[in-house]
C-alpha cells in the first residue's frame, strides 16, 4: 500500500441524523461522486477505543454509519467484508462491538466482526521506520483488496487535539506494541504504521462529533456530517480545519508531511459534496478541544511537570483522566488530594507529606522528599491509571463500574487465555520477545 498521488479529494455530505435511510442515502450519494474503486475483500477499519451507554456513549464509530457503507458497497464486485479492531489496552474488543450495537452488522449483513486481538497476524518488516523497524499486524488487513477507514471525528488531547484517520491506526496494533513509544515519539509512530497499513478510502462519522473532554468519555455535539476521502492525510487537513485547528500544530501531520505523505498542504485538496465548509466551522466555532498542557487543568492537585513533556505519553494520559473526571463525574475533582503531583523527570527539590509521582521518568527523580505514591510505566496504560488513583486516592474514575470491571478483569484475561490455547503456533505470529524487534 501506498500514498496516492495528488489532487487529493474530500466529499464533506450532509446526514442530519443516524436514522438509517439518512445516513445510507448520503454515504451512497457520497460514494458516487467520489467513484472510488471498492471490490474484492473489504477490510474496515473503525473506532471503537471504548463505548459504553451511560459512561461512553458519543465517542466510537456508529454502527449505523457502518450500515449505510455496507449498504453503499453492496454488489458483485464486492466478495467479503471484515470489521477488524483493537479497542483501548486491557479492553476486549470482543466486549466493544457488543457495547457498541456491531453485533447488528454480523447479523443483518453478515460480516466478520474481529477483534484484532484474536486475529492471525504477521511481522512486517518497516525499512523506514522511526520508532519500529518491524510491526504485528492482521492478516487480514494486509491482505485486503479495499482498506477502508471509518474514524470518529472527535478531539483528544493525546493527539494534539485531533483523533481521525491517522491517529485511528493506532488501533491497528495489539497492545504491547501499542503502549510501545506512546510517549514523545507518537507523531513518528502514528507515521510508521501509515507506512504499511493505508486506506484507499476515509469514511467518517461526524454526524455527532466528540470534543472537549476524555477521548472516550467526551461529550457529543450534533454537526449532521460525513466525510469521504480517499487520502487519510487530506481527510485529517480538512478535519483540522472543520474543528478551528491549526495543521501546523498537530504533530502527527506535520510527520506525515515531513516523512513525504501527501498533500502537503491544505491547497492541494479538492473540497467537494453538499456541505459548505463555512457552514460547518459555523456550527464548530466555540467547541473548546480541552487541549491544554496539563499544570493548567483546574483541580486541587499541584501538578508540576519535568522533562520530557509528552503529549502522547504521561502527561497527556494524565490530562486524559482528569477530563474523564470532568466529563462524567465532575463532582469528584473537588474530592482529589492537594498534594504535588510530578509528571516528567524533575531536578527541582521538592518536600511534602505525600507526593503522587505519574511515570518511569517523574520516579527516577531524586530530590523528592515525602512518601512517593507512584505508579510506573512509559507510560502508564489508562488502566493502571485509573486503578492506581483509585487505590492511592481514593477518587473513583466513572469506569470504575462493577459492569466495566468484570469486562477488564475477567472477560478480557479469559479470551486471551482461550486465544492462547487455540492459537495456531504460524509463522509471525508469536510474540514472544520485544515488540519491536524484527
Ligand atoms: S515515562 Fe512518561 S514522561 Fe517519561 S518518556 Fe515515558 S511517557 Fe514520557
Amino acid at each position: 500500500m501506498s500514498a496516492k498521488a495528488v489532487p487529493a479529494r474530500v466529499c464533506l455530505m450532509r446526514c442530519s441524523d443516524y436514522s438509517e435511510n439518512e445516513v445510507a442515502k448520503a454515504i451512497l450519494k457520497g460514494l458516487k461522486i467520489m467513484n472510488t474503486e471498492i471490490h474484492g475483500r473489504v477490510v474496515i477499519k473503525p473506532n471503537l477505543v471504548f463505548a459504553h451507554a451511560q459512561k461512553a456513549p458519543s465517542a466510537y464509530t456508529r454502527p449505523e454509519v457502518v450500515a449505510g457503507l455496507l449498504e453503499g458497497i453492496r454488489g458483485p464486485d464486492v466478495s467479503g467484508v471484515s470489521i477488524v479492531e483493537k479497542s483501548g489496552v486491557g479492553v476486549s474488543t470482543h466486549v466493544m462491538f457488543r457495547r457498541a450495537g456491531y453485533r447488528m452488522l454480523a447479523e443483518r449483513y453478515g460480516v466478520d466482526l474481529c477483534p484484532l486481538e484474536e486475529e492471525e497476524k504477521r511481522r512486517v518488516p518497516l525499512e523506514q521506520g522511526r520508532v519500529h523497524q518491524s510491526l504485528l499486524l492482521s492478516k487480514k488487513m494486509l491482505e485486503a483488496d479495499t482498506l477502508i477507514f471509518m474514524p470518529k471525528l472527535k478531539s483528544n488531547v493525546l493527539a494534539h487535539g485531533l483523533t481521525a484517520a491517522l491517529k485511528l491506526n493506532i488501533g491497528s496494533l495489539d497492545d504491547r506494541e501499542r503502549m510501545w513509544h506512546h510517549d514523545h515519539l507518537l507523531d513518528e509512530k502514528i507515521v510508521d504504521i501509515l507506512s504499511v497499513v493505508y486506506p484507499q478510502l476515509v469514511v467518517s462519522d461526524a454526524v455527532e462529533i466528540a470534543m472537549g473532554g476524555n477521548q472516550m468519555t467526551e461529550h457529543g455535539h450534533a454537526l449532521g456530517l460525513i466525510i469521504l476521502a480517499d487520502n487519510p492525510l487530506a481527510h485529517d487537513l480538512v478535519a483540522a480545519r472543520l474543528l478551528h485547528l491549526d495543521p501546523a500544530d498537530i504533530g502527527h501531520l506535520q510527520a506525515a508531511i515531513r516523512r513525504g505523505f501527501t498533500p502537503a498542504n491544505p491547497d492541494e485538496i479538492e473540497i467537494i459534496g453538499d456541505y459548505p465548509v463555512e457552514e460547518i466551522m459555523a456550527k464548530t466555532a466555540g467547541i473548546a478541544t480541552g487541549m491544554m498542557r496539563v499544570e493548567e487543568f483546574a483541580s486541587p492537585l499541584k501538578i508540576r511537570c519535568g522533562t520530557p513533556y509528552c503529549t502522547g505519553g504521561c502527561q497527556g494520559i494524565f490530562l486524559d483522566w482528569l477530563h474523564m473526571l470532568k466529563d462524567r463525574s465532575p463532582e469528584r475533582l473537588g474530592r482529589l488530594p492537594e498534594i504535588p503531583v510530578i509528571i516528567g523527570q524533575t531536578e527541582e527539590e521538592i518536600t511534602a507529606p505525600r507526593l503522587l509521582l505519574i511515570g518511569d521518568c517523574a520516579i527516577r527523580s531524586l530530590h523528592l522528599h515525602g512518601k512517593r505514591l507512584e505508579i510506573a510505566g512509559c507510560p502508564p496504560t489508562h488502566r493502571d491509571l485509573i486503578l492506581q488513583m483509585a487505590l492511592k486516592t481514593r477518587v473513583l474514575a466513572p469506569f470504575v463500574r462493577a459492569d466495566l470491571i468484570w469486562d477488564a478483569y475477567a472477560i478480557y484475561p479469559w479470551r486471551k487465555w482461550l486465544k492462547r490455547r487455540n492459537r495456531h503456533q504460524g509463522e509471525g505470529d508469536a510474540t514472544e520477545g520485544p515488540p519491536w524487534s524484527s
